[in-house]
């Protein structure tokens, strides 16, 4: 658009400077014709027609222009193609000369520039007009020429900007189709799969976003098929014995009393198992729902540890383990003490549960400016390296038969881990098999959203 702008207006300047230049320069001819005309009083002296027919022949050649030569009434005295003479010629220019004004004048229909001085006799009397008529066909031809040389550039230039729009375009939005085509995959369910990423720009970062995000989905997504299995299954178990033992009580018709309580013991401790681990079920669910939010205050860090201890003490006691407790420094922190008392609960519960008879679960709570850190080490089983990342996971039991003597639901880690978590808090195991373990735990003193 502006190429096509600025031809048309060069062009449109072009034809006007040739307009104006070739009006003045045709004025200045048809007066100094005048001027012959009226030195050599060829109007009146009529013997001197041939003179007046050289002279108007002769100019018209040099001028290259058509001549007329009208007398004050407006009528053809001479024309230099020998068509109008004798006839009226009364056109605005010649009228405009005839009332002393010399006029120059483009005719755009007729494509020629008509321009028009007065001859005066010795009394600067009026006595005639001289007209000449050039062409201004050449002059259009040429803008036309012009005209039309910037019409073929700016198509040019339109259909190499349009080649260069499509290609670019090709080349950034065929990246972004693929990658939409992959999210609509990823929508209907095909979490496997993903965005092929090659090169080193901004696509190629985008991509590896991407694929880093579906993979996080696609774990998220197996998880939740685990977990949902691993529910069921936990759930299974007990059902799978109580059936089993009702069915033992409702087929055996005369059964000593003592077996059926037995039995009976067996199907409530089946019963409390199940209620353990929906229990703890309903504890994670609340976690994972961080909009259900944290109960954020001041919290006595050493008195919840001392509380902690006090409740677990007859646990201890049962097993003849001892429970130390170091004070290293007093911490006062923002956090939940409810989910804070679940997690340490599950860790000082979880050393007196692995630790053999006569063993030791110390407790200490420790501190700088920004951190408070609890850790709780026991003499027991301890825990391989290899198994200490997957502890945290949901219903993960080292050793699944000890487990089921101890009662252990397989979550307590987990809730543990996630209240943590939702304090903006770490934590960590050190611990070699059958040297102990020891669980340090870091909370923030400041609690932030984030
Ligand atoms: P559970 O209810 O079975 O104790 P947890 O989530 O609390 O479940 O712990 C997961 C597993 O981690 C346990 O089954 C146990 O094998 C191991 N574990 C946890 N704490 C300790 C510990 N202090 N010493 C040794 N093993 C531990």
């Amino acid at each position: 658009m502006p190429i096509l702008f600025f031809s048309y207006t060069t062009s449109d300047t072009l034809k006007q400077y040739f307009k104006e230049t070739n009006e003045k320069e045709l004025l200045n001819r048809a007066n100094k014709i005048a001027g012959n005309i009226q030195k050599g009083n060829y109007l009146k002296d009529k013997t001197k027609k041939n003179s007046f027919d050289n002279e108007v022949a002769e100019k018209s050649v040099e001028n290259s222009a058509r001549i007329l030569i009208l007398d004050n009434k407006g009528f053809v005295v001479k024309d230099s193609n020998k068509i109008e003479e004798g006839k009226l010629y009364a056109i605005p220019e010649v009228i405009s000369a005839l009332n002393g004004l010399d006029v120059a004048n483009l005719r755009d229909d007729e494509e020629a520039i008509y321009a028009t001085a007065y001859i005066e006799d010795d009394d600067s009397k009026k006595i005639g007009v001289v007209l000449l008529v050039s062409s201004f066909q050449q002059v259009n031809a040429l803008i036309d020429n012009v005209r039309s040389k910037w019409f073929l550039v700016t198509l040019g230039i339109c259909i190499i900007v349009a080649c260069i729009v499509f290609f670019t375009t090709q080349v950034f939005i065929g990246p972004l189709k693929n990658i939409l085509k992959v999210i609509k995959k990823i929508t209907d369910g095909q979490l496997h799969q993903r965005i092929i990423v090659e090169g080193n720009d901004e696509y190629f970062q985008l991509g590896e976003a991407f694929n880093n995000m579906t993979e996080q989905l696609e774990s998220i997504e197996t998880s939740r098929q685990e977990f949902v299995s691993n529910v069921s299954h936990e759930l299974k178990t007990p059902l799978s014995s109580i059936k089993v033992l009702s069915e033992s009580i409702l087929l055996q018709e005369e059964m000593p009393i003592e077996m059926y309580r037995e039995f009976l013991r067996d199907i409530n401790s089946e019963v409390d198992r199940m209620t353990n681990i929906i229990n703890d079920l309903l504890e994670l669910v609340k976690l994972d729902h961080k909009e259900a939010g944290l109960n954020i205050k001041e919290t006595d860090i050493n008195k919840m540890t001392e509380d902690i201890i006090k409740r677990l003490y007859p646990l201890a006691e049962r097993k003849n383990i001892e429970i130390l407790y170091e004070n290293n420094k007093n911490m006062i922190i923002e956090g939940d003490e409810v989910k804070l008392t679940l997690a340490l609960s599950n860790l000082v519960e979880n050393g007196i549960k692995y630790t053999p008879e006569g063993g030791t679960v110390k407790v200490t709570v420790d501190g700088d400016h920004q951190n408070c850190f609890i850790s709780v080490q026991d003499t027991g089983i301890g825990i391989s390296e290899e198994e200490q990342s997957k502890v945290f996971k949901r219903f993960y039991r080292v050793d699944k038969t000890r487990d089921r003597e101890t009662g252990g639901t397989g979550l307590g880690l987990a809730i543990t881990h996630s209240s943590i978590m939702l304090h903006n808090g770490s934590i960590k195991i050190n611990s070699k098999e059958n040297e102990g373990a020891t669980f340090i735990v870091r909370l923030p003193i400041k609690y932030s959203e984030c």
